[in-house]
């Protein structure tokens, strides 16, 4: 997903230091401190205009969630979508995932969530894709013991590459759903904005739950 550039992006994300660090890693290792209560922390790397994220939330207060982005006028559509919610357990951090090792200490998070990750097709993006190995290095690093990582997507070449990229670095798989919105598994289901847009074009939705 590419979006224009909105000129009141930066200013909004100023405006509120509370919720959102910019590429800052003065938090690592106390992201506990910007939380309303010390529980453990999901994050979602790519959160998009953060409807997961604001849902999952609102859901579950019995965790804190960081919904983590590269592009800054994304994540500021996600903060101002947001503010309308006021939750204590949610915070965003405009970064790359690629990263993540310079923002969070080691176990220091419980589960990542990875939906509708960019596909990069082609082979010589192959470094881009948030399943690649170095990435699962980066979340194997920050996650704690036998970590959980979840992933959905609509794209069959990239789920595919996926599995085997978890299954090579030799995760642990918990579940594989090829049809996830006519499962049992999509009683607890929180939609994505992509997930919405593909299912109602009646495509199926593939997910993975793995762990190191
Ligand atoms: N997760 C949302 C959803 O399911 O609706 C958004 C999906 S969108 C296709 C993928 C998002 O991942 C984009 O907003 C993109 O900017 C972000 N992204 C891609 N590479 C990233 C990286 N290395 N670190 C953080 N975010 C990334």
């Amino acid at each position: 997903m590419r979006v224009r550039n909105k000129p009141w992006a930066p200013e909004l994300i100023e405006a509120h230091p509370d919720l959102i660090v910019e590429k800052g890693q003065e938090f690592k290792g106390k992201w506990h401190e910007r939380f309303a209560k010390k529980q453990p922390l999901f994050i979602e790397v790519g959160t998009g205009k953060g409807q997961f994220i604001i849902n999952m939330a609102k859901k579950y207060p019995q965790y804190n969630f960081i919904g983590i982005e590269i592009q800054k006028t994304v994540i500021a559509i996600a903060l101002k979508n947001a503010l309308e919610e006021q939750l204590p357990n949610l915070q965003f951090l405009y970064a790359d995932g690629a990263e993540l090792t310079d923002y969070f200490e080691d176990h220091e998070v419980s589960k990542v969530f990875l939906n509708f990750s960019d596909p990069w097709p082609k082979t010589r993006h192959e470094k881009r894709r948030l399943t690649f190995k170095s990435f699962l290095k980066v979340y194997e690093q920050i996650l704690i013991e036998h970590g959980v990582v979840e992933f959905k997507t609509d794209n069959q070449g990239l789920f595919e590459y996926s599995l085997s990229s978890l299954n090579n670095y030799g995760m642990h798989f918990d579940g594989v759903w090829l049809d996830l919105h006519h499962s049992e598994e999509n009683d607890e289901n929180v939609e994505t904005e992509y997930e919405h847009k593909f299912s109602a074009k009646g495509q199926p939705i593939y997910k993975v739950r793995a762990h190191f």
